[in-house]
């Protein structure tokens, strides 16, 4: 018995208790089938929010409208969800009205794909009304009930289906696959944060690529918030997306792959948190340093050349040991990762030079950190302090 499960069972019995049904479902319930780690466990339950709020001492209300309630047991969190229904996506960003409702299987049928639409009771028999078992053993995603409605209503699912695609290494059912080819478009009316949210799991599954060329083929790639147009002969298939190590060389890959001009616009049409737009960025210059020099390593720092030589190494299919070796013992020759790593500092300098602060002394720390930084001038406090003292614009 899975030990997270095992964890949760107080808390659902202790619904079930007070009178109230109460189910693992989604995700923790697939991941459980499939063997995979679970990541969080939710609760499906026929009690209303304020009912919960009233059975546990520690709760979160995170979306009572939503009917959604956080209960904290022995330090875990377990959202619990009241049975609900939804009426037709307005405005594709939520759902425009929610209904409670005492039945499960009603919860069940509105959830996306058969193998999300499983639940689990307290005796751990596994409630399955639409097939999700047979799927995951077909390993195909299929949607609960017509998958051109059920696109309509959501298009998040377009995007949903092909992370799971990617993720969990499956096929898309034929009727399913139509639907997404149909639906896409419809894609322009979600917001970008949703899509980039599933985007970037999708670029981290094992099967990246598969998923990309499928999204190539039934134009997905087109309403993506920034259109994916021209990619590398190669494609995205060529490409083994498990080498790559984290979000920012994914994203790197992409743009790559994709032959995306503008990087920077391509980034923030993702809307991409300012970090990562650099540091993306930042990984994309340094792919194009030919030969690493001393100063070059020191300005880009070791983690990032070494980041854009696994990115490199990715793309040209070439193996770059040797020089990740070479950059490890070149940065090993460096004597300093910073400034802050000298003994003397810009107020010294001043009194040394007995000067008011000027551009002379942005000049002359550059100048210093080079020198350092080549093995020609020694960190050594007096030699500094004399390297200074001599020192002219
Ligand atoms: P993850 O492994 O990323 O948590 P998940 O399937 O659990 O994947 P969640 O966003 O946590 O995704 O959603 C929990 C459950 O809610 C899903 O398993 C599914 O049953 C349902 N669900 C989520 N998003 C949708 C959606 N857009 N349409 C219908 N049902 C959804
Ligand atoms: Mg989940």
């Amino acid at each position: 018995m899975n030990e997270m499960f095992q964890e949760a069972l107080p808390v659902l019995k202790k619904i079930e208790d007070e009178g109230f049904k109460a189910y693992f479902v989604g995700g923790c319930v697939r991941d459980l089938c499939l063997e995979r780690p679970i990541k969080d466990i939710d609760i499906a339950t026929s009690a209303r929010p304020e009912e919960i709020q009233k059975i546990f001492p520690k709760t979160i209300p995170v979306g009572i409208e939503h009917g959604t309630v956080i209960v904290r047991h022995n330090h875990v969190s377990y959202e619990i969800t009241t049975f609900r229904k939804e009426d037709k996506y307005e405005d594709y960003r939520r759902p425009s009205k929610v209904w409670f409702v005492d039945d499960l299987q009603e919860d069940l049928s509105r959830r996306d794909f058969t193998f999300n639409a499983m639940a689990m009771d307290t005796a751990l028999h596994l409630i399955d009304h639409f097939g999700g078992r047979d799927d995951l053993k077909l390993r195909q995603i299929r949607t609960v009930g017509d998958p051109h409605l059920r696109f309509s209503e959501d298009p998040l699912r377009v995007m949903r289906a092909c992370r799971f695609m990617s993720v969990y290494d499956m096929k898309i059912e034929a009727e399913t696959k139509k639907a997404i080819e149909k639906k896409a478009p419809l894609l322009k009316k979600i917001s970008t944060e949703r899509i980039s949210i599933e985007f970037i799991k999708l670029l981290q599954g094992v099967k990246a690529g598969h998923a990309l060329e499928f999204m190539k083929q039934s134009t997905v790639v087109e309403y993506l918030p920034y259109p994916l147009k021209e990619q590398t002969k190669e494609g995205y298939l060529g490409l083994e997306w498990t080498k790559l190590q984290t979000d920012d060389q994914r994203w790197a890959a992409i743009i790559l792959l994709s032959q995306v001009k503008d990087s920077r616009e391509f980034l923030k049409s993702w809307k991409l948190p300012n970090g990562t737009i650099k540091k993306v960025q930042e990984l994309l210059a340094a792919l194009s340093v030919k030969k690493w020099s001393k100063i070059d390593l020191y300005r880009t720092g070791i983690s990032l050349a070494l980041e854009s030589m696994t990115l490199k190494s990715t793309i040209e299919k070439v193996n770059y040991d040797q020089e990740k070796d070479n950059l490890h013992k070149l940065a090993s020759e460096i004597p300093i990762t910073s400034l802050k790593d000298l003994p003397i500092d810009g107020e010294e300098i001043l009194k040394i030079k007995q000067k008011s602060p000027g551009v002379w002394l942005g000049k002359l720390l550059h100048e210093m950190e080079e020198k350092i930084v080549n093995g020609d001038l020694s960190t050594s406090e007096s030699v500094i302090k004399d390297w200074v003292k001599r020192w002219e614009p």
